[in-house]
């Protein structure tokens, strides 16, 4: 049997508004349509990942490719990873501004490089190497993240500090913490395909208004993407900086490998346990060897779908 997960990121559903909610609802729909008939054709959990994670970041709704957040100079920064669980190759870019589809290059770097993690300028100039289709920054910019950047702005002048609703639910944590307000709409993939391989990839154009040149840990193999045939397929959204810090993906790869937890459990007691000690807010999805598919999430909301061979596609945003 196949399986495909998809995330569009982690938040407050109130942010989301009632008439996002089918857009939410047609995006994500399109991204499980756009793997599943790779898979369903006997492609690999490889491609079908890509496929998916692209058609979200062509998508202006979602916080990755088109539509990414803005830095606080107002340009977009796009991050995105993935990795193949049979071969433990991974390949990951940050930072880039010109290849439309981030995870495409990403891919590239899986598959031509003998390294890892490509950055900046240099990966974009990778990417124009490749043949791959390269953009404006300004084709990433819509006027609603442009609103975005606006307000936060204007509320920070105010000396307001906008918070999700999850955001006031924080628990005490251990260590400084200084998270910024969550931004909605990264997205991720996870896959296991009719052979039994799996993987994961993640997107984004990281937090609204960060600094520029920050990293979150969509990119980070480890952190907000990981896979391992042996264990599970990972792809996180929410406060990237408490994912890096608990390096949260492999986390629960480590209680499924080297404990035997079930994937539901290792999932539940990432978050409980690791997550929220550094006041983490945040979502998983996950999928394993045997085809099961866990999404948790400890913020208010996180938009969220999959499709299997025995299953119709479900959505929830
Ligand atoms: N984790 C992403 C980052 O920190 C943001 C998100 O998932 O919303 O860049």
């Amino acid at each position: 049997m196949y399986a495909l997960v998809v995330h569009g990121g982690a938040g407050s559903r109130s942010e989301r508004g009632p008439a996002l909610t089918e857009q939410y609802r047609a995006g994500l729909a399109a991204a499980l349509r756009a793997g599943q008939r790779l898979l369903e054709a006997g492609g690999s959990a490889l491609d079908a990942v890509e496929a998916a994670v692209a058609a979200l970041e062509d998508d202006p709704l979602f916080n990755a490719g088109r539509g990414a957040v803005l830095t606080v100079d107002g340009t977009a920064e796009l991050n995105a990873a993935i990795m193949d669980g049979m071969s433990l190759r991974a390949g990951a870019v940050a930072q880039v501004r010109r290849v439309k589809n981030p995870v495409r290059l990403a891919r590239r770097v899986l598959e031509q490089l003998p390294h890892v993690f490509l950055v900046g300028e240099a990966a974009d100039a990778y990417a124009a190497e490749c043949g791959l289709t390269l953009v404006p920054n300004e084709y990433f910019i819509t006027a609603e993240r442009r609103a975005q950047l606006a307000a936060r702005a204007q509320s920070r002048a105010q000396g307001v500090e906008l918070q999700t609703n999850a955001d006031q639910q924080r628990q005490p944590a251990r260590g400084p913490h200084a998270h910024p307000r969550a931004a909605l709409g990264t997205v991720g993939a996870v896959a296991r395909d009719e052979r039994g391989n799996l993987a994961a990839a993640t997107s984004t154009g990281g937090t609204l208004g960060q600094r520029s040149g920050r990293i979150g840990d969509s990119p980070i193999i480890g952190a907000g993407t990981y896979a391992d045939d042996e264990c599970c397929a990972i792809s996180t959204t929410g406060h990237g900086e408490a994912f890096m810090r608990t390096v949260l993906a492999y986390d629960i790869a480590a209680r499924v490998r080297y404990r035997g937890d079930p994937l539901a459990l290792a999932v539940e007691q990432a978050i409980n346990e690791r997550l929220t000690l550094v006041s983490g807010l945040g979502g998983v999805i996950a999928v394993d060897a045997r085809g099961d598919i866990v999404v948790r999430h400890n913020a208010a909301a996180m938009a969220h779908g999959h499709v299997t061979s025995n299953l119709e596609l479900q959505i929830t945003v």
